[in-house]
């Protein structure tokens, strides 16, 4: 058994859906169990119907669920088989109509806005199963949200992987071993009162990897629209490279500062069973793509230490400086209690000997742990940061790298330096403006041309 997920770009339009056809017809043999996003473009549409909504539009929402809705339909009827997907899709829009009615003239609540954001995998899946029927490929469309049975963190929920597995096994075995192709949603979950939530944006990756755990698959196979990790963004860095292989833990820091290919959390669940995680790309179906698993051979890139380089923007640095940290104990725990009160993630720290700089990237819960760092301190907080991280192999170990990375960087200013324990990445940061630039420099001095 194999798990196929095609991303928002690989399931856009009719042409995409056509291709995602062949690619699972090719599978057929090896038991595809499939997860899908929504049509590309979609959850961004959905979630900008909050707006209307907080201001009591009931008009200007309407008019984007109609136009969500006829994409739909477009793309259906240029499909054997799709419109009979349509009254799933039209009853399932005409429920969130209700429901954002009923909110008008308020801000959505977290719950609610998640039950909005999970309509376009429901829709994209009601359409690809019935595609792939009309095309002769037997498929069931099958809701996740009973399986997915998640905390109440909308949002960023997280799957319960007991029930997770009990549940997958029930209920997706038993289609797939009949032949049929199971078709199902990334992204979304429910609590287990049955009230919808969301994993986080990119999620799919996920949901991907926790039922090829669960289903102990072969290979967990994300279609999307690059030929795998690459040594850069393409779309920062048209020559980028593709990775022929990469670890869990390369890919797992690459997707943590910013490569969007892979969701931060998708090798976790496949590392105890070390199954692989193959990125593909859509629209050549042929190409090997990128192999990540835990006997992967790290191929040097030409003779340079680097493999790869991300960046992640939208970045808060909040820099704490407090004297009398200086030969005392317990200061940093004080300091990290006080974001673990309040649930905000650091991403990169770096620590001098009176004072502390860390990187956040969520915002929205910032200003209550300023003002009780405040009391180990002083705080300020820089916003408008990008974080850039350079991963490589034995980066620890290889003389004047440092020096060559910040040359290159020149003249953006670097301003928190960080090197992981894994001796795989350095980080740090810089003005957001400089990101691109930066990445571009620093492609330019480890892989040569631009
Ligand atoms: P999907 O909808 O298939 O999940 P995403 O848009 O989430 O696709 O992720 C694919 C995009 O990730 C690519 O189009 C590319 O611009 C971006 N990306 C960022 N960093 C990298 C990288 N190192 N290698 C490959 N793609 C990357
Ligand atoms: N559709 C969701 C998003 O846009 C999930 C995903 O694409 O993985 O974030
Ligand atoms: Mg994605």
């Amino acid at each position: 058994m194999i798990v196929c997920k095609f991303g928002g770009t690989s399931v856009a339009d009719a042409g995409a859906i056509r291709r995602l056809i062949g690619i699972l017809r090719a599978r057929l043999p090896e038991q595809p169990v499939v997860v899908v996003s929504a049509l590309a473009g979609v959850t961004d549409a959905l979630l900008a119907l909050a707006d209307p909504v907080h201001a009591g539009d009931p008009e200007l929402v309407d008019a984007g669920i109609d136009a969500l809705v006829r994409r739909h339909e477009t793309t259906a009827r240029e499909l054997p088989g799709g419109a009979t997907a349509l009254d799933a899709v039209r009853a399932e829009a005409a429920a969130l109509r209700s429901a954002l009615h009923s909110a008008l003239g308020r801000r959505l609540r977290p719950a609610e806005t998640d039950r909005l954001a999970g309509c376009g995998e429901l829709w994209s899946t009601r359409l690809i199963a019935a595609a792939l029927e009309g095309a002769g490929v037997p498929a069931t469309w099958l809701d996740i949200r009973p399986i997915m049975v998640t905390d109440d963190r909308f949002g960023r929920a997280t799957p319960y992987p007991q029930v997770l597995n009990t549940r997958a096994r029930e209920c997706l075995l038993p289609i797939a071993q009949t032949g049929r192709v199971p078709v199902s949603q990334g992204f979304i979950g429910a609590t287990a009162d049955g009230t919808p939530t969301t994993l986080g944006r990119g999620g799919s990756d996920f949901t991907a990897a926790l039922l090829g755990a669960a289903l102990s698959a072969s290979r967990v196979e994300l279609w999307t629209d690059v030929s795998g990790l690459m040594t850069a963004d393409p779309r920062i860095v048209p020559s980028a490279r593709t990775l022929a292989e990469a670890s869990y833990e390369e890919a797992a820091e690459l997707a943590t500062f910013g490569a969007r290919v892979l969701h931060p959390a998708t090798a976790m669940p496949l590392v105890r069973a070390g199954i692989p995680i193959v990125v593909l790309n859509s629209r050549q179906p042929d190409r090997p793509g990128t192999t990540i698993e835990p006997s992967a051979e790290l191929e040097r890139m030409g003779d340079s230490p680097i493999r790869s380089i991300s960046w992640k923007k939208g970045i808060t640095v909040v820099n704490v400086r407090a004297p009398r940290m200086l030969g005392t104990y317990g200061f940093l725990r004080a300091m990290f209690e006080v974001f673990e009160r309040h649930e905000v993630v650091v991403d990169v720290l770096a620590s001098g000997e009176v004072s502390v700089s860390l990187t956040v990237e969520d915002r929205t819960r910032l200003d209550p742990v300023v003002r009780e760092l405040s009391d180990l301190g002083e705080v300020w907080v820089e916003d408008h940061r990008a974080i850039v991280a350079v991963v490589g192999i034995g980066l620890r170990h290889t003389p004047g790298l440092a020096a060559r990375i910040f040359r290159a960087v020149q003249p953006a200013n670097v301003e928190v330096i960080s090197q992981g324990a894994s001796a795989i990445n350095m980080t740090f940061v810089v003005r957001e403006e400089d990101g691109p630039d930066v990445v571009r420099r620093l492609h330019a001095e480890f892989f040569g041309s631009c």
